[in-house]
């Protein structure tokens, strides 16, 4: 389905209150045929569940194209693991629940992440130690341009922190599945301290997946402001990583900066370089930045576009003042 100057406000989680001139359902492959030369614009964007998505104007001069086909399919079961397929349109958190009912292990710690299936690939959606790419085998795409099917593996996409190569993507690619491997053989994955103090603390008995989904989304729950009472997009801003010998020069400066070794240097938390700045809890007009969280920008009601960006831009030049690190934005800024 087609349709002209189509109000977003209940479609991305920021709750902005934006038009697109072309919006366009997807349902089923039929509806793809949809995609052509008439409905598409110079800017076209794919949308799942518009919860990493910012629309910075109150008009999106293009085509928007939402993905909302269903389905969750056994391909592949063994006496210790199942393959499964997900369509891009299923809520993440339905596809977790889920599997977590069924006893497999793997995603359970990535419960209630915000948005649909389609967009768990594009940034390799990480929580609490687990990260997409450790269970995700594949994912098959359409490109409407070319009128092509096309199917990627866990190595064609380059994963990394939050990054896939369908992050900032050029071409239009529709990710219309995704296929899982998940174990049947208990593994629990309680490598993240927050979770392991809990599990210590309260004397925890976690033997299933759903034991871990209920933890999980508990502690999600006090944490994050509920999109729904507070428009945000969870973290605004990704967690720096920074050569060695800079985070020595930061260690002298800041003795109780917190930091993790990775591959590629050492991250930082960008939560707590922000909160350093003294905007934890700060409000500028509609936006600030949320009282328990630093790093979440939240929507007080009728943020506009230009907000936004200010106070983003406020918040990447006090870190870079105080701590000469660059932050990057994780959402998908619309322009
Ligand atoms: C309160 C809160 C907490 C959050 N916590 C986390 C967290 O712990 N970890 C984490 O990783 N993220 C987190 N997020 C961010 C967000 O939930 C994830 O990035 C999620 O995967 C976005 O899904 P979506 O369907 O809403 O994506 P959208 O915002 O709709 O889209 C995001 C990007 O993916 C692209 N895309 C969407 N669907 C498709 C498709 N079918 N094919 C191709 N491209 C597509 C879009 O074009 C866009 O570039 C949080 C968000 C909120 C609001």
């Amino acid at each position: 389905m087609i349709y002209s100057n189509y109000n977003l406000k209940s479609l991305n989680s920021f709750g902005l209150d934006t038009y697109a001139k072309t919006f366009i359902f997807i349902d089923k492959e039929n509806d793809l045929l949809d995609i052509n030369d008439t409905s598409l614009s110079e800017k076209n964007i794919i949308l799942g569940g518009g919860s990493n998505t910012v629309f910075v104007n109150d008009y999106f001069d293009g085509t928007i194209i939402s993905i909302r086909n269903k389905g969750i399919n056994i391909v592949q079961e063994g006496d210790d693991f199942v393959i499964l397929d997900a369509f891009s349109g299923e809520v993440w958190n339905d596809v977790v629940s889920f599997c977590a009912k069924k006893g497999w292990w793997g995603i359970e710690n990535l419960a209630a992440v915000f948005g649909n299936v389609g967009a768990v690939a594009v940034q390799n959606i990480g929580a609490y130690g687990a990260e997409l790419r450790d269970c995700f085998m594949e994912c098959l795409t359409y490109n409407p341009l070319k009128k092509e099917w096309k199917t990627y593996v866990n190595e064609d996409l380059n994963f990394g922190y939050r990054y896939s190569i369908f992050k900032n993507q050029k071409e239009l690619e529709i990710i219309w599945k995704i296929r899982l491997r998940l174990s049947k053989t208990m593994k629990i994955n309680n490598s993240y301290a927050a979770i392991n103090n809990k599990i210590i603390e309260e004397n925890l008995n976690i033997s299933t997946p759903l034991d871990m989904v209920n933890l999980v989304t508990k502690i999600r729950n006090s944490k994050l402001p509920d999109p729904k009472v507070l428009g945000n997009c969870g973290s605004f801003f990704k967690n720096p990583i920074v050569s060695e010998s800079h985070f020595e020069l930061l260690k002298k400066k800041f003795s109780s900066i917190p930091s993790y070794e990775v591959e590629n240097g050492v991250k930082l938390a960008a939560g707590w370089l922000i909160e350093q700045c003294g905007w934890k809890g700060k409000r500028v007009g509609n936006v600030g930045m949320h009282n328990k969280q630093a790093l979440i920008m939240v929507n007080y009601g009728n943020a506009k576009g230009e907000e936004i960006l200010n106070l983003a831009y406020e918040i990447e030049k006090s870190v870079k003042n105080k701590f000469n690190v660059e932050l990057e934005k994780e959402v998908h800024i619309i322009l």
